[in-house]
């Protein structure tokens, strides 16, 4: 039933391209009482990735309940931009995240995903994991391609 809201993530997450790579394409919605309130998608190297771009939409706004839905795990990891898992645990608001994709980038795999949990957020996996996947395996991060 939260279909519509990761396929308007996957939406965004074409937007990234080709500018995103060569970080995947990744696209986040944030979501308030059932409505879109925030759009974001992964911009060049060094720029916003999609979380951190989504987050910019809710500064200073004061909405109590929010979710976010992300096509891929959120990066752990401190890399040309701050991780963003770290980010959305340290936002107050969103408290339930949908991740479609777990990463297999072996500096993420998961450590995303148990920054979050680790404080306390709600986190769902696997929501139109099949849609999300056919856009986005090809540009996933797999092995030791480092
Ligand atoms: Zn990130």
């Amino acid at each position: 039933m939260n279909d519509k809201f990761m396929l308007a993530a996957l939406a965004q997450s074409k937007k990234a391209l080709p500018e995103c790579l060569p970080n995947p394409p990744v696209g986040c919605v944030i979501v308030h009482a059932g409505e879109i309130v925030a759009v974001g998608y992964t911009h060049s190297p060094g720029k916003h990735h999609a979380e951190a771009d989504a987050l910019t939409y809710i500064q200073g706004q004061d909405l109590a309940f929010l979710q976010m839905y992300i096509t891929l795990e959120p990066c752990s990891f401190q890399g040309r931009t701050p991780s963003c898992a770290l980010a959305i645990a340290k936002d107050p608001h969103i408290q339930e995240i949908y991740v479609s994709l777990v990463d297999p980038d072996p500096r993420n795999q998961g450590k995303g995903l148990d920054i979050l949990q680790a404080v306390g957020k709600i986190v769902h996996i696997g929501l139109c994991a099949e849609e999300v996947n056919h856009f986005l395996e090809k540009y996933l991060l797999k092995g030791l391609k480092l």
